[in-house]
């Protein structure tokens, strides 16, 4: 079971196209979101996470059905392990989950108003 790993968050924490907001946005304006087609459940996200937002675990049958065919067959190979986000309310849009995916599997969308906007 994987969970927070300093090093390796600081080592992500300089990729150039990090994307996000260095940790400075208000909680719950941004939430990561998650490619099942991408993922296969190796768990980086939550070991740079410094929010606890991800957890790993087998995909649940509603979106395991929701796969195409060889979509299917992929996650079988992987254990249908997967990350969903029951912590998402806490993301704070560092971007360390999105850069640290070696699946690419990971998209920061903002939820809430821009700082501008209000
Ligand atoms: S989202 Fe990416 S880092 Fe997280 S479990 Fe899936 S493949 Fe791994
Ligand atoms: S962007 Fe949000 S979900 Fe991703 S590592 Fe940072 S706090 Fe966690």
């Amino acid at each position: 079971m994987e969970s927070f790993n300093r090093a390796k968050a600081r080592l992500v924490a300089s990729a150039p196209d990090r994307p996000g907001e260095q940790c400075f946005a208000e909680p719950a304006s941004f939430q990561p979101i998650v490619n099942r087609l991408r993922c296969e459940g190796r768990g980086d996200c939550v070991e740079v996470c410094p929010e606890s937002v991800f957890e790993v675990r087998r995909m649940e049958d509603a979106d395991f059905d929701a796969l195409p065919f060889f979509a299917r067959l992929h996650s079988r190979a992987h254990g249908r392990k997967t990350a969903y986000t029951p912590n998402a309310d806490a993301c704070a849009a560092c971007g360390l989950c999105v850069v640290a995916c070696p699946e690419d599997a990971l998209t920061l969308v903002r939820i809430g108003p821009s700082p501008a906007a209000r």
